[in-house]
């Protein structure tokens, strides 16, 4: 069937990581350190531990609300968001990629970053994009299942066969969409593995989709 849909997860395939980074292991510690007086570095292991009980199998460890509730942290999560803003950085190929593939093809987003990160680190890139979905903000899910797919193709209205994705994640975003019908690829930037549907970046994704497409 001819490709009607492309997919894109964010973090690590659009953006850089490094604005979440930034905030989950520096800004909150650095709050919470402020918080309890104390330093940086314990401050630092306390949060983590924390994490670490509610671990990212559940919902909660995408709610950047619920961590300013359970850390007690002063201030409004939303500043942080507002003061990292700088250092959000796409990807250097993603804007070409997305301006010849977006004359082709619909666009989305399937993530895992709850929606108030996206929306902040999409901005610039959102009109390239007919839908942006978030698996826990929207459908209540921590990971990308087969569920969030199957959901995501209903309201965009395709067929898996139809539907291209590509993401940095090797089981949510391959393994799974491939076992679905979808013309999934495995992005590993790092470039150290070697296969017929993994890609090193969004160019060689783009190519292999338009050899398909004949
Ligand atoms: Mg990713």
């Amino acid at each position: 069937m001819p490709l009607e849909v492309v997919s894109f997860d964010m973090e690590g395939t659009l953006i850089e990581p490094r604005f979440s980074e930034l905030i989950w292991e520096h800004d909150i510690p650095r709050l919470y350190a402020k918080r309890r007086g104390l330093t940086l570095e314990e401050a630092r292991r306390r949060v983590f531990a924390e994490y670490m009980e509610i671990g990212d199998e559940r919902p909660e460890w995408y709610d950047i609300e619920y961590w300013f509730r359970r850390l007690d942290l002063p201030g409004d999560w939303r500043e942080l968001l507002e003061a990292r803003r700088g250092v959000i950085r796409p990807y250097p190929e993603v804007r070409g990629v997305l301006e010849r593939l977006g004359e082709r093809y619909r666009l989305i987003v399937t993530s895992n970053t709850m929606r108030e990160f996206l929306e902040v680190q999409l901005e610039g890139l959102r009109e390239f994009f007919t839908h942006v979905f978030s698996a826990p903000s929207d459908f209540g899910e921590v990971k990308k299942t087969a569920g969030f797919y199957r959901r995501i193709c209903d309201i965009v209205d395709v067929e898996p066969t139809s539907m291209a994705h590509v993401g940095d994640h090797w089981r949510f975003d391959y393994l799974t969409p491939r076992s679905m019908g979808m013309e999934a690829y495995y992005l590993n930037r790092g470039g150290e593995r070697r296969g017929i549907h993994i890609v090193h970046d969004l160019e060689e994704f783009e190519a292999r989709i338009r050899e398909l497409d004949g």
